[in-house]
């Protein structure tokens, strides 16, 4: 099979197209035929190596195809589904794991339905898990018009709270503030103090901060005394160690880094986000902007755009 292979971690020319032999699913597994692949920002942590995986491998975790193959013979030949947590998504045969595929409604795109699951569920634990917003809170969102950012900042105004949204270009702005973002502002060093002087002089309830190094410090000050600042990501790099002091300074302040693999280890936990996220695709009330579609041999340069900011919303690999 065609497949996406790493040989050795580094830059996005590591990502070399090969022929290699298609995986074999264990009884807990499902073979899959993927269509498209979804591209997400941790594929370029385990890409250079900042999270590890055994080398070689095949990157991606999520995607939409048709089964081929299920050795419990559950799941019928040629359903349609999508998946997250399948290593090894960028290739023309993948093999999933039972408990992380769901059936994919007719009608889906499938761009969407390839990139749903990863960047949606994250979004509904962080909306509805990490801080259940409630009608009338503020959060602040960074990186509002990305993959997460983009379906947070749809969710968090559903539930009727004040988003603030935070991006680096003009373009990202419109789109934060279609996606239902009720002020959108570029970085800068007053990040904080504008976002408070906005939200009638208080800091935000909540900050779900996916920029990670860059934006920290303006997480920390955003947030009003008591607050929670989520940090769920690290595009711009890794948080420096601090001095935990600093969230009694903020105003006790609580400070989280959260996994998927927590919020969606309860017993229903992934389904119950999964439904979440695939009913509101089907119902409208959830929009996922496909930014970029690249063919397989090209996840070097997809790689390149969301490593320059030069993307907006979820981005695929059209694998067949
Ligand atoms: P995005 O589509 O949001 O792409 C990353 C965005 O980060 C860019 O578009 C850019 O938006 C912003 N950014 C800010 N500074 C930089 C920088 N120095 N270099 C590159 N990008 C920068 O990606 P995803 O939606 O896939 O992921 C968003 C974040 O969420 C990532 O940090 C990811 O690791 C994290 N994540 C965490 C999960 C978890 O469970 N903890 C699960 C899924 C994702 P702008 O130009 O507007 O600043």
């Amino acid at each position: 099979m065609k497949a996406i292979q790493i040989t050795e971690t580094g830059g996005p020319e590591v990502l070399q197209l090969r022929d290699i032999e298609a995986p074999t699913p264990t009884e807990d597994q499902v073979l899959v035929a993927v269509d498209v692949a979804g591209i997400n920002y941790i594929d370029t942590y385990y890409r250079e190596g900042v999270y590890h995986a055994a080398i070689p491998f095949v990157p991606g975790q999520e995607g939409t195809g048709r089964v081929l193959h299920d050795p419990q013979g559950i799941i019928a030949e040629g359903t349609l589904v999508a998946w997250m947590d399948a290593f090894g998504s960028y290739a023309e045969r993948v093999c999933v794991p039972r408990e992380r595929l769901v059936a994919v409604p007719e009608g889906v795109d499938p761009h969407v339905a390839g990139s749903m699951l990863l960047q949606g569920i994250t979004a509904h634990y962080l909306t509805h898990g990490v801080h259940d917003l409630q009608e009338g809170e503020s959060c602040l969102i960074t990186a509002g018009a990305g993959g997460v950012g983009l379906i947070a900042t749809q969710m968090a105004a559903a539930k009727g709270a004040r988003v603030y949204s935070v991006v680096s270009t003009e373009e990202k702005v419109e789109l934060a503030l279609a996606a239902g973002a009720t002020e959108v502002f570029l970085y800068s060093a007053e990040l904080a103090e504008t976002v408070r002087r906005r939200n009638g002089g208080v800091g935000v309830d909540v900050v779900y901060d996916g920029v990670g190094k860059d934006t920290f410090q303006e997480s920390l000050e955003a947030v009003r005394p008591r607050g929670t600042v989520c940090l769920f990501g690290a595009a711009s790099g890794a948080v420096e160690p601090f001095d935990p002091q600093l969230l009694n300074t903020h105003g006790s302040i609580f400070l989280t880094r959260p996994s998927m693999g927590a919020y969606t280890s309860g017993e229903g936990e992934f389904r119950m986000r999964a439904q979440a996220v695939t009913q509101g695709v089907v119902d409208g009330t959830l929009n996922f902007r496909i930014g970029g579609v690249y063919p397989l041999a090209d996840a070097a340069q997809a790689h390149r755009d969301i490593q320059a900011r030069r993307t907006t919303g979820s981005i695929v690999l059209q694998v067949s």
